[in-house]
């Protein structure tokens, strides 16, 4: 299993997320900000909990966020 993790508040609204995987990234038109679709939130980190086969999905989104603030933790 692993943890995606998006800090939301540092997102500069450039959708390249949202173009890479529209399946799991949502731009929200009312603060122009990409969204985790079906995230929790905890000390303002979005979060969302997948299968390791979603792993090769999660690298191209994190390769083409300008600044970094997609990453991914191994749980288990
Ligand atoms: S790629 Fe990064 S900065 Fe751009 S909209 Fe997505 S999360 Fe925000």
């Amino acid at each position: 299993m692993i943890r995606i993790k998006h800090k939301r508040k540092k997102c500069i609204g450039c959708g390249y997320c949202e173009h890479s995987d529209p399946l799991m990234w949502q731009m929200d038109n009312s603060d122009g900000k990409a969204s985790l679709i079906g995230a929790s939130v905890a000390n303002n980190i979005f979060y969302i909990d997948m299968p390791d086969s979603e792993q090769a999905y999660i690298d191209r989104v994190i390769s083409v966020c300008p600044i970094n603030i997609i990453t991914v933790d191994k749980l288990y």
